[in-house]
C-alpha cells in the first residue's frame, strides 16, 4: 500500500438541554409516544408563528467562547429549503454565511498521546432545529414522529482543510468536544439516544499532493468506537481503491455496527441547492459587549484546563487528571475533598481504584453513594499517619461504602490500628520461627526469599495490623540471629 495522508472534517449536532424546542414551547424529551410533544408551530402548520428560546441561543453562544470562537454580534436565522417528509415547513431554520453564525474560527485543543496537545481549528457553531424521525410501521408501510421536531439543535463544524489527520485525533477531538459540552451543561451526549450525533468527513491524498482527495461523509455512527472504526474504514477502503486505480466516489455513506464496515448509500452528484434566504419571521439577533463578557466570565473552568492545572499543582500523572476531569461531578468531588485538607495525590488514588470499582459494581454516582468527601479524607489521614496499614485501608473502605461509616470509626470499633509496637510483633516473629525450623534451615543456606513467608505468617496472625515494615524488620533480624 502506498503512502497516503488522511484527512478528516467533523461535522457535530448536539441537541441542546432546554426543556422546550427551539421556536415553540412543546417538552423537550427523549422518546414516548410519537407526536405526542407537538404543535402547529413544530409541526409547519400555515400561520404558525417562530418564538426562539432565550437560552438556547445563550447556551450556543457560551459553547462558541468555550471553543475560542468569535462571536457574531449581530447574526440571523435563515431559513434552508429541501423537502423531505421529516421536515414539516418545507424548510429547516438554521443560520447561514461565514460570520453570521454565532460563533465562528474558533478551535479545540485536544491532548496528544505524546504528552503534548494540537488545536483543531473549528469553523462556525451555528444554531438550527432538529427535524421529525420517519419510522417503518410494524405493520408495513411508514410514519413520521414530530416530537423530535423543532427540538434546538446546535451544529459545529472543524475548518477545512481539516486538522485532523487519523482516526484517534477524531476520536479525541469527539471526546473531548463531548466533554465540554457536559461540563457546561448544554447537551446531555448521549450518541446512543442521538442527542450528540457526528458525521465525519473523510478524504486521503498520496504523500506529497497538494490538493485534497475526494471524501466520503459517514453517518450514523453511535458510539466513540465507532468513530474511530468508521474513519479507519474508510481510510483502508479509499487506499484500497486508489491503489488498484480505481477512484473514490464523493458519497455519503452508512455504518453497519455489527460487521464494523461501511456501506454506500447515496452518491453526491452536484450540490444541494437549498435557497437559503433570511427568515421573515425571526427578528435579527443583537448582543451587547458587556453580555458576552459575562458570559464568558462565568464559564466553567474547561477539563483540559482543569487538568493541566492538577498535574502542576498537584502533581499528578497524564492519566490520573484525565480519568478525574473525565467527568464534571468527579472533578468536583476530587476538589472536595481536596478543599477539606485532603492530600490530592492519596484522595486521587483512592477514588480511581476503590472507590471507582465499587461506584461502578453498584451502578452509582459518587454522589449518590455513602462516601462522602469526608470519610476519603478521613482514611487517607489515617493511612498517612500510620493508624492502618494500606491493606486494612480497603477494608474499612469497603465497610464505610457499605455503612456509610467514618473510616476512623470503624478502626475505632473494630480495633484494626495498626500495631507498630516492638514488643507484641516481636511474639508473633518468634513464634512464626519456631514453627517452620526447616524454612529457617533454607534460610541459612542461602535462600533469603523465604523471608516472605515469614513475613505473610505474622500478618496473618496479627490480623493484618501489625505495621509491615516493622515486621519486615524484624523477621529478617530474627532469621540472622
Ligand atoms: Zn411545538
Ligand atoms: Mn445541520
Amino acid at each position: 500500500m502506498s503512502k497516503y495522508l488522511v484527512s478528516v472534517g467533523m461535522e457535530i449536532h448536539a441537541e441542546l438541554s432546554t426543556l422546550s424546542k427551539m421556536f415553540c414551547r412543546c417538552p423537550v424529551a427523549f422518546g414516548g409516544e410519537p407526536n405526542t410533544r407537538v404543535c402547529p408551530v413544530c409541526c409547519g402548520l400555515p400561520g404558525a408563528l417562530p418564538v426562539p428560546n432565550q437560552l438556547a441561543i445563550e447556551m450556543v453562544l457560551r459553547t462558541a467562547l468555550a471553543l475560542n470562537c468569535k462571536i457574531a454580534m449581530h447574526s440571523i436565522f435563515h431559513r434552508k429549503n429541501y423537502f423531505y417528509p421529516d421536515l414539516p415547513k418545507g424548510y429547516q431554520i438554521s443560520q447561514y454565511g461565514d460570520t453570521n453564525p454565532l460563533g465562528y474560527d474558533g478551535y479545540l485543543e485536544i491532548p496528544l498521546p505524546d504528552g503534548g496537545s494540537k488545536r483543531i481549528k473549528i469553523r462556525r457553531v451555528h444554531l438550527e432545529e432538529d427535524t421529525g424521525k420517519l419510522m417503518h410501521l410494524p405493520g408495513g408501510g411508514s410514519g413520521v414522529d414530530y416530537n423530535r421536531s423543532g427540538v434546538p439543535l446546535m451544529e459545529i463544524v472543524t475548518e477545512f482543510p481539516p486538522d485532523i489527520e487519523n482516526p484517534e485525533e477524531a476520536k479525541e477531538y469527539l471526546s473531548q468536544l463531548r466533554n465540554i459540552l457536559l461540563y457546561l451543561g448544554v447537551c446531555d451526549g448521549k450518541m446512543e439516544e442521538g442527542s450528540l450525533r457526528c458525521e465525519p468527513n473523510i478524504s486521503i491524498r498520496p504523500e506529497g499532493a497538494t490538493t485534497y482527495g475526494t471524501k466520503s461523509e459517514l453517518k450514523n455512527l453511535n458510539s466513540f468506537r465507532a468513530v474511530q472504526l468508521g474513519v479507519e474504514f474508510e481510510t483502508r477502503r479509499m487506499a484500497d481503491l486508489l491503489d488498484s486505480g480505481s477512484a473514490v466516489l464523493q458519497e455519503t455513506r452508512g455504518w453497519n455496527e455489527s460487521r464494523n464496515e461501511s456501506f454506500g448509500m447515496r452518491v453526491k452528484e452536484a450540490e444541494n441547492d437549498y435557497r437559503y434566504f433570511p427568515d421573515p419571521d425571526l427578528v435579527p439577533m443583537e448582543f451587547e459587549e458587556a453580555a458576552i463578557e459575562r458570559l464568558r466570565a462565568d464559564l466553567p473552568e474547561l477539563p483540559l484546563a482543569k487538568s493541566r492545572r492538577y498535574k502542576e499543582d498537584f502533581g499528578l500523572s497524564d492519566q490520573d487528571a484525565a480519568l478525574l476531569v473525565a467527568d464534571r461531578a468527579w472533578a468536583e468531588y476530587f476538589e472536595a475533598c481536596v478543599a477539606q485538607g485532603g492530600a490530592p495525590k492519596p484522595i486521587c488514588n483512592w477514588m480511581n481504584s476503590d472507590f471507582a470499582a465499587e461506584l461502578n459494581k453498584e451502578g452509582l454516582a459518587a454522589r449518590d453513594s455513602r462516601i462522602t468527601p469526608s470519610h476519603l479524607v478521613d482514611l487517607t489521614r489515617l493511612i498517612q499517619d500510620g493508624v492502618i496499614s494500606g491493606k486494612i485501608g480497603k477494608e474499612v473502605f469497603s465497610e464505610a461504602f457499605g455503612t456509610g461509616k467514618l473510616p476512623s470509626a470503624i478502626v475505632e470499633e473494630r480495633g484494626l490500628t495498626q500495631i507498630s509496637d516492638k514488643g507484641a510483633i516481636e511474639n508473633a516473629v518468634k513464634a512464626a520461627i519456631a514453627a517452620n525450623p526447616s524454612l529457617v534451615q533454607k534460610y541459612k543456606d542461602g535462600q533469603v526469599s523465604v523471608a516472605g513467608f515469614f513475613v505473610g505468617q505474622v500478618m496473618k496472625a496479627t490480623g493484618g495490623r501489625a505495621n509491615p515494615s516493622v515486621v519486615q524488620q524484624l523477621v529478617k533480624e530474627e532469621l540472622e540471629r
